[in-house]
């Protein structure tokens, strides 16, 4: 009879945390979390027919930009503050 392999249990989640932990500062996971944010306001845009378009100024947001990132929620002019590659 074979045994089972081990399966990644708490032990190894714990060390895969890192130097941050579990309950410790979560920061990849706050980043996580709003990138997905993002992209489910993105989805609500599509679905209320104005994505696409600048969530301050309601002009239309270039291409180029929502190539670098779909989530992408103002136009150049309003760029987000933590948005640093378009
Ligand atoms: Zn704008």
């Amino acid at each position: 009879m074979k045994t089972m392999p081990p399966l990644p249990g708490p032990d190894r989640l714990t060390q895969d945390a890192g130097p941050y932990g579990i309950a410790g500062t979560s920061r990849p996971l706050k980043k996580y979390a709003e990138q997905l944010a993002r992209i489910e306001s993105a989805l609500a845009r599509m679905e209320a027919g104005n994505y696409g378009l600048c969530t301050n100024c309601e002009s239309r947001i270039a291409l180029t930009r929502l190539k670098a990132d779909p989530a992408i929620a103002t136009c150049a002019d309003c760029k987000e503050p933590e948005n640093l590659t378009v």
